[in-house]
């Protein structure tokens, strides 16, 4: 099918600042007048030509390589042209101007990612594994950013979808012949394949959600009373002085945040003002941050002073808590002990740690990477975003739904008509064009 006509649009790809190389690049179209004006030449289809880039009155602007990719082999779908140039903020301008000049716009933030996605050079997934992959931080999380380029993730989703037609296909056709009764093996053979199909999706599913973690990772509030060392703690697992550190109680009024890694898993920590009741206005405004704080956390490391153990006022801030929160309880302080036991009344599971030694830190990043819900999965994971999750998680509750109706047939079907069209928005085959607006604002220019 030819692709539809389009405007031609230019960016710089390469990063901001100076660097070796900058790379110009232009999609559209139509653009053989472009590039023939600015490199007096067409050069040969995906061949690397050393090229002279002119100004409109042939004086040189740069000289580079100059790639051409006719369409539809190109990374749009489109006709593309990529200079590389000397990388100086300057002459990309110059550059990009005299692309302007020829009749290109800039090209939006993900512009050209969005054409690609729209020409059926990836899906919708692999688009946003592509932000992923430039915006990963870790090891872990490029390569599974790349996992999902690669389309391990639209696979799956692509083999839940062929298995759901299939089924779907078996139950409408009883449609068409109202008047027969399904036999007792159909419904079987519904409930089989129904239950197959749950499975793999909750595969998915939790997959998908370990992707999330690598990608946005988890909200983890500390808590505790004042002075008993969590500013310490949040520096000790940050590796550098980011709180305030006094052994004056009410220290910290704001909620401090740090993002540390373990093992690759962003764990975005704050630290809050220590909870009790104060006379301190401010101080009060502070421990108000912390309750909101604490209502939108993933996990709440309770720090204990471990030389006091369970005090009343800890019992207090265990009360307050939001119940539905998971929490991990960490005692500090431990090389205050001089081997003695502390006084654990009531307290079942808990890390100890001295912020101040370092002992029983890794521990701590073990439990803590478990209390998220981080598993070290075999063969990998795929990255995935919210958006992914929340769309597996409403196939799951049609499917569910649908197992509840196994003898309804219209119903049945209904269920699983919904389930496909949630599966398909993650893969982007109905989107509305405000979604992908919001998608592809989040990428660079350039991407
Ligand atoms: P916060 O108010 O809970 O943030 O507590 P801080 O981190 O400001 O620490 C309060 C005091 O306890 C400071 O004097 C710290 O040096 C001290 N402290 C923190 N952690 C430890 C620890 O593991 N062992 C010992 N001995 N002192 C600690």
């Amino acid at each position: 099918m030819p692709l539809p006509n389009v405007d031609t649009i230019a960016a710089v790809a390469s990063a901001q600042g100076r660097g070796g190389v900058g790379v110009i690049r232009v999609s559209g179209s139509d653009i053989e007048v472009l590039i023939r004006k600015i490199l007096g030449k067409l050069p040969s289809a995906r061949h690397a030509s050393y090229s002279n880039f002119l100004d409109e009155n042939g004086d040189i602007i740069d000289q580079g390589i100059a790639l051409y990719f006719p369409a539809p082999h190109s990374y749009t779908g489109e006709n593309v042209l990529e200079l590389q140039g000397h990388g100086g903020p300057a002459v990309l301008q110059m550059l990009l101007q005299r692309c302007l000049d020829l009749g290109a716009r800039l090209a939006q933030p993900g512009e050209f990612t969005r054409r690609a996605f729209l020409n059926g050079k990836l899906d919708l997934a692999q688009a946003e594994s592509v932000a992923d992959l430039i915006e990963a931080n870790s090891t872990e999380a490029a390569r599974s950013a790349m996992r999902s380029l690669l389309g391990e993730f639209s696979t799956s989703v692509h083999t839940l979808v062929d298995e759901l037609i299939h089924l779907r296909m078996l139950v409408e056709a009883m449609l068409d012949f109202p008047e027969e009764e399904a036999a007792v093996d159909d419904i079987e053979r519904r409930h089989m394949l129904l239950n197959n199909l749950r499975l793999e999706l909750q595969h998915t599913l939790e997959t998908a959600k370990q992707g999330s973690l690598l990608c946005q990772g988890a909200q983890v509030v500390i808590a505790g009373q004042p002075n008993v060392g969590k500013s310490s703690l949040l520096n000790r697992l940050a590796g550098e002085e980011v709180a305030l550190v006094s052994t004056i109680p009410g220290t910290t009024r704001d909620v401090i945040r740090q993002s540390i890694q373990i093992r690759g898993v962003p764990m975005h920590i704050m630290d809050t003002a220590g909870l009790r009741v104060s006379g301190d206005e401010i101080e009060n405004m502070g421990i108000a941050l912390t309750h909101q704080t604490l209502r939108r956390a993933d996990l709440i490391l309770l720090l204990l002073d471990a030389s006091q153990g369970m005090t009343v006022q800890d019992k207090a801030i265990v009360e307050d808590l939001p119940a539905d929160i998971p929490r991990l309880l960490v005692l500090n302080k431990t090389d205050l002990l001089l081997g003695n036991t502390p006084d654990l009344q009531g307290i079942e599971k808990s890390v100890g740690v001295s912020a101040k030694t370092g002992e029983g830190i890794e521990e701590l990043r073990s439990k803590l990477l478990e209390a998220v819900g981080w598993r070290d999965q075999e063969g990998g994971v795929f990255i995935a975003r919210e958006r992914h999750l929340r769309s597996l998680a409403q196939a799951q509750i049609h499917l569910t739904q649908a197992s509840t109706i196994l003898t309804q047939a219209e119903l049945f079907a209904e269920e699983l008509r919904l389930a496909q069209h949630a599966l398909n928005e993650i893969t982007g085959e109905f989107t509305s064009d405000d979604l992908l607006g919001e998608i592809f604002s989040r990428f660079c220019i350039g991407k």
